[in-house]
């Protein structure tokens, strides 16, 4: 009675997390949280999530550590980590990886706002721990031949285009409905195969005026807030692309397990915390959108929108096939966007440059193109972490797992784990 009445206590001093033995590794993932909400004090979009002790966010608040002083703590940490030697089981081995190059990626951030330029590339490099190949314009203009030949009428492509969409879209009475069964079903899908904590729970708002189409504040105890981004004609496929990536198996469920698993399971604090210009964020964004695959496997996402989600939003379901076979060929222009801001953050072309681009090679809207410049601003090259993200999770994934079946155990095991963009090459 006694042990479980301390221990309870231990609990609620940590904010509901368990007392963490005082082992070196724990001390420096206390002090590489502390870093990093220092950082947000200077960069409002770096700390995306952040559910451990809440008198340390107060106390960085209130300390406003200046970025010299942060890159110097940050650099001393970086040889603490080097120099320790702890024996453990694979999780422990990549937990002391992962908070290495998380700590790298937090310098180079330190690095960019005391006003380093960095290159698209390098800057991907640096924070994402990758580099996304590199397209030509042939590439695309393949691709764009095959649309050209898919999509019905006379004219320049992107307005046919615009016009065979427009069949698409779901009325602003139906969206909630839509998306509630999509999340339902990606839910089912997700917990048929993964065992998630029996009270996790999502909410979704419908918002306006952002640079983002979908966004997942995770906010600890298993919960997320999911806003949807209502600026811009929602087309059906949207539903099951956010359900998937926004919540099940995507952010909400990768936030989840690893709150379950490394936080509450082995007190690892580091993971209570997210910085978004990290390397955590490729491995985020690659399985929220590879997750939509292995939710539903060959052509049971068509089946399902045809049948359920058509019907519900008011469209003709004798269409859904053809709209299927268009965003196979569209979603072969995924690259499209880290050409534009390649050349855009490196200061080839301006901002109406690159939006004829995404117009061009990307297939957008004029509004969603220009939406997508201003994510650009924002974000940089973040815009990898979606497409070269996903296909490194893809690879990584199906050559561990030979059937479709197989594949939800590897991306259930990998949502768990500390891994980094460079070991998904392993
Ligand atoms: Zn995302």
């Amino acid at each position: 009675m006694r042990g479980a009445l301390l221990l309870l206590l231990a609990a609620a001093a940590l904010g509901g997390q368990p007392a963490r033995p005082a082992t070196p590794m724990n001390t420096i993932a206390e002090r590489y949280v502390k870093l990093v909400l220092a950082v947000g004090q200077h960069d409002p979009d770096y700390v995306d999530a952040f559910y451990g002790p809440g008198a340390w966010k107060t106390e960085a608040a209130r300390q406003k550590i200046a970025l010299a002083g942060i890159a110097a703590a940050a650099a001393r940490l970086g040889g603490e980590i080097a120099a320790v030697r702890e024996d453990g089981d694979e999780l422990a081995r990549l937990r002391r990886e992962y908070l290495r190059r998380q700590l790298e990626a937090l310098r180079a951030r330190v690095r960019m706002l005391q006003g380093t330029r960095l290159t698209f590339d390098e800057e991907s490099e640096a924070l994402y721990d990758a580099v996304a190949p590199r397209h030509d314009d042939a590439y695309f203009e393949d691709t764009l031949k095959e649309i050209d030949r898919a999509v019905p009428g006379t004219g320049p492509l992107i307005d046919r285009y615009d016009a065979f969409r427009q069949q698409f879209i779901v009325p602003a009475d139906r969206l909630s409905r839509v998306f509630d069964r999509a999340i339902a079903e990606c839910r089912g899908r997700t917990l048929a195969h993964v065992t998630l904590p029996a009270d996790e729970q999502f909410t979704v708002e419908y918002v306006k005026n952002k640079p983002w189409s979908g966004y997942n504040w995770y906010q600890g105890n298993f919960r997320s807030l999911i806003q949807v981004n209502t600026d811009l004609p929602i087309y059906i496929d949207r539903a099951v692309d956010l359900a998937c990536h926004e919540g099940y198996p995507g952010h909400h469920v990768y936030n989840a397990l690893l709150e379950q698993h490394l936080v509450r399971e082995r007190g690892w604090v580091e993971f209570t915390i997210y910085p978004l210009f990290s390397p955590q964020s490729l491995i985020a964004e690659g399985t929220a959108n590879y997750g939509i695959e292995v939710a539903f496997p060959g052509a049971e996402r068509l089946a399902f929108e045809r049948d359920v989600l058509f019907p519900i939003a008011g469209l003709d379901p004798s269409r859904a096939d053809a709209y299927a076979r268009v965003r196979t060929l569209t979603d072969r222009l995924a690259y499209a966007g880290n050409e534009a801001a390649r050349r855009y953050v490196n200061g080839e072309i301006d901002r109406a440059a690159a939006a004829a681009w995404l117009s061009r090679y990307a297939m957008s809207s004029p509004k969603a193109a220009e939406q997508r410049t201003h994510f650009f601003d924002t974000y940089r090259s973040y815009v990898i972490n979606y497409n070269l993200g996903k296909d490194l999770v893809k690879r990584f994934v199906e050559s561990r797992a030979a059937s479709a079946a197989r594949r939800w155990e590897e991306f259930g095991r990998l949502l768990a784990s500390p891994r980094l963009p460079s070991g998904l090459r392993n």
